[in-house]
């Protein structure tokens, strides 16, 4: 477990979550699967009762208190859904293409969009 001060602490755990890309299924808010090498990973995000923002993840590195790129997959997801709670429902956003710094796996050629041809 960590308790997260600034987005900087993040940086190289979003790194290698680009890289690795894993999947991030929502529980419910605060609280999300993360696939890993060894399955999935839950990470539960929350305030504690000091009022600091911790993040807790059930992987070896995140028992350490390092920042695992579990938690920053999921943490991306949840700021998300905090900022976006009070006018959308949060059920919408369970699909990992939600994360901001991940891009859809699965990309539409260009040239289907739309569907227009011209001959
Ligand atoms: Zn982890």
């Amino acid at each position: 477990m960590f308790i997260l001060k600034g987005i900087e602490q993040l940086e190289k755990a979003i790194a290698k979550a680009k890289k690795v890309r894993p999947r991030v299924e929502f529980d419910h808010f605060g609280r999300y699967r993360v696939s890993g090498s060894k399955g999935y990973y839950t990470v539960i995000c929350r305030k504690d009762e000091r009022g600091y923002k911790t993040v807790a993840c059930t992987c070896k590195g995140a028992e350490k208190g390092l920042v695992c790129y579990h938690a920053a997959s999921a943490l991306s997801l949840h700021i998300g859904l905090a900022r976006r709670e009070q006018d959308t429902p949060i059920g919408v956003f369970t699909d990992a293409n939600e994360i901001p710094y991940l891009k859809p796996s699965i990309e539409r050629p260009v040239e289907r969009v739309g569907g227009i041809r011209i001959n």
